[in-house]
């Protein structure tokens, strides 16, 4: 079963090598899939694909065209890939969920105390000799009411990390988690009530139909004045646009994001010196008050090599004719066995 690796940066390298249990003959290349790379896939039974690879209808059929039969996805969200294509093309698809929420949830609060204690003005300032500190005051998280908006794998381990700082937890999902209600004191509340009430607002839903924009002019509207916005989910799950006409008037106070709308062809690559031909991020970019990072939140050594384990076991399985629990639509193939065994 030969590999093509999509979108490879060289700190994934050692990880898939190490994963590579099986020997399977691999190949990776830094180029992203699209129409115009899904070709390269020739000869390969499986792609593998990160979160800034397109994998929707037309590239998902040109994918057929050259007999490809498995998506295998470096990520949990799942938003770049259209399932449906995949499924009308009988090209199974999984991804790596779950395979550290603590990167993410730490990233999260890390964009929460960098700019409540303006860690970035402190260093800047440091480094150019001032050690005054009159721009430099935050506040206490202790007490604060925070809204965590989607408590799944990562929502629900930043709510319980919150919860040792005695925050006041509210919480939306359209699920709800009792767990986090009994044991670490989350109040699940309307969309409406938490976005009233919270001082710092994260977001952890994946993006869909539902979810995009799901923070909008409205919602911000009703935010108290000065809300802290955290957005490590996916981009588009805000408006960004309307949080940057609330970020310019001052009704929000601080924007910390992980992700951007646009960051397709944009983030992963080094665009020093080089024009950017986006004005919307540029504008974000000269507020003091906010902070972007380079979808960087999964980062970590632990997460890296859980995604790398995941992978290679989402493609064990489908080359021992097994169908992965990863699976993000059900196969029509009768598999003999199912297995499992993966709870990374
Ligand atoms: P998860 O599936 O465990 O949790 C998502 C939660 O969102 C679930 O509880 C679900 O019920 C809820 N949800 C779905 N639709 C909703 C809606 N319309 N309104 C409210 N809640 C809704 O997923 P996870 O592992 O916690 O990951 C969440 C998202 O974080 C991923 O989908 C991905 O987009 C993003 N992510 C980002 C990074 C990064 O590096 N920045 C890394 C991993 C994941």
């Amino acid at each position: 079963m030969r590999i093509l690796f999509y979108s490879i940066k060289d700190f994934e390298h050692p990880y898939l090598l190490e994963a590579n249990k099986k020997n399977f003959p691999v190949k990776m290349t830094e180029s992203a899939l699209g129409t115009e790379t899904a070709s390269f896939a020739e000869g390969f039974t499986v792609v593998s694909i990160f979160t800034g690879d397109d994998a929707s209808a037309p590239v998902i059929k040109k994918l057929k065209e050259v007999n490809v039969k498995y998506i295998a996805i470096r990520a949990a969200g799942y938003d770049n890939v259209d399932l449906q294509a995949a499924k009308e093309n009988a090209i199974q698809v999984a991804n790596a969920p779950a395979y550290s929420p603590y990167s993410i949830a730490e990233h999260a609060l890390a964009l929460l105390f960098a700019m409540n204690r303006k860690l970035i003005l402190a260093n800047d300032q440091v480094h150019h000799q001032n050690f005054k500190m009159n721009n430099l005051i935050g506040y206490d998280l202790h007490g604060k009411t925070v809204g965590i908006i989607g408590t799944g794998n990562i929502g629900g381990t930043l709510l319980k990390i919150l919860n040792g700082f005695n925050c006041k937890l509210l919480a939306y999902d359209i699920r709800r988690n009792d767990d986090l209600v009994t044991n670490y004191n989350a109040n699940y509340v309307s969309l409406e009530q938490l976005c009233r009430e919270s001082d710092i607002i994260s977001i952890h839903t994946p993006l869909n139909e539902q979810t995009k924009y799901l923070i909008n002019k409205n919602l911000i509207s009703i935010m108290k004045k000065g809300v802290m916005l955290i957005n490590t989910g996916r981009g588009a799950c805000v408006n960004t646009t309307d949080v940057l006409h609330y970020l310019e008037s001052g009704h929000i106070g601080y924007f910390g994001a992980d992700v951007y709308e646009k960051e397709r062809g944009l983030f992963f690559h080094d665009w020093t010196g080089k024009a950017l031909n986006d004005d919307l991020l540029k504008r974000l970019l000269m507020l003091p008050n906010v902070l972007i990072t380079p979808h960087q939140a999964f980062a970590t050594k632990e997460a890296l090599g859980n995604i790398a384990e995941t992978t290679f076991y989402n493609i064990e399985c489908w080359a021992a004719g097994r169908c992965s629990d990863n699976e993000l639509y059900k196969p029509a193939i009768n598999y003999s066995s199912l297995s499992a065994t993966n709870n990374l």
